[in-house]
């Protein structure tokens, strides 16, 4: 496994695959690898014949009271998981690098931003669409892997690459989940122990709504309800937002029908935590199919 710093070193890299005309998988992250992060860089392995995952910690995606600071990092352990995935390539960029003095062009995707966590974090996906947009730029990748975990993320890259006609095909795995059902993030590790264990009130809380859904009910008002008095029986759960969206628009819907996406947001003690389900309720309004949560 190659590590590699520079810019144009990664281009330059980059190019020499495409020419040799290799399929190029990407992974994006900021580091800090969990069984999530491993199981995007697995399935690239398997589909792609060079795999290149960045690791930045983008700092023009968090807001100025966020934890840029304390992010978790840990360059060395990433180093040895990374290689025992068999990446090709570990691109670390350095921010002077990336953000040089008199930096001033931004990508912003429109109306999916404003939802959801974009209430909160007004600036956030614009930092995570520029970030993106430059990495994109950089590597030129054939194929490049997100997770569900940040699903409106995952929604806002796919539609970026719709509208700016780009070549990238964008694969969105499936959550890691630890087996009480947390989902993984590098964020966890903030978690003291009992607040690890209120966390996952918010797996709960979600797993809730899929069993309200197949009951048969459709008022998302009511299951939202339901979801908040459930996470609320910790007094360390503090809610950012609990909604009911449509995959395509992220508007909020008051009736359960077609493919829905249910988010949490939620602060535990100071830590915030995301997650979500993909629900679909076929036309029978009997069937339906969800994501598989262990
Ligand atoms: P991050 O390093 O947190 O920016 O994440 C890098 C990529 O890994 C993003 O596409 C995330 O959505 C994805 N990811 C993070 N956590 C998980 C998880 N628990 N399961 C699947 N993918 C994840």
């Amino acid at each position: 496994m190659k590590i590699i710093t520079e810019l144009d070193k990664m281009k330059t890299y980059a190019k020499i695959m495409r020419k040799e005309n290799k399929l190029v998988g990407f992974i994006p992250t900021m580091g800090y690898f969990h069984e999530g992060h491993l199981s995007l860089i697995k399935t690239a392995r398997k589909q792609a014949d060079v795999v290149i995952v960045s690791i930045f910690v983008n700092p023009i995606q968090f807001g100025p009271k966020e934890d840029l600071e304390k992010y978790p990092r840990d360059i060395k352990r990433d180093e040895e998981l990374a290689k025992t995935c068999g990446v090709d390539i570990l691109f670390c960029p350095k921010n002077k690098d990336m953000y040089p003095e008199g930096f001033s062009t931004y990508v912003e995707v429109e109306g999916l931003t404003e939802k959801l966590c974009g209430k909160s974090r007004p600036t956030h996906f614009r930092g995570v669409t520029t970030v993106v947009m430059k990495l994109f730029e950089i590597i030129k990748p054939d194929i490049a892997y997100f997770g569900q975990k940040d699903a409106q993320q995952a929604f806002v890259i796919k539609k970026m690459i719709g509208d700016l006609n780009m070549d990238i095909a964008i694969k969105i795995m499936p959550i890691v989940r630890e087996k009480d059902g947390l989902a993984m993030s590098s964020r966890n590790v903030y978690l003291t122990k009992s607040e690890k264990k209120d966390a996952t009130l918010i797996h709960k809380a979600l797993k809730l709504a899929e069993e309200l859904i197949t009951g048969g009910e459709r008022d998302s008002k009511k299951i939202i309800k339901k979801m908040r008095e459930l996470l609320l029986t910790s007094s360390i759960v503090s809610i950012d937002y609990v909604s009911i969206v449509d995959t395509r628009s992220l508007k909020e819907i008051p009736t359960i029908e077609g493919e829905v996406l249910i988010a949490i947001a939620a602060v535990i003690g100071k830590t915030r935590l995301i997650d979500n389900i993909i629900i679909k309720v076929t036309e029978d309004e009997k069937a339906y199919e969800c994501e598989k949560s262990k």
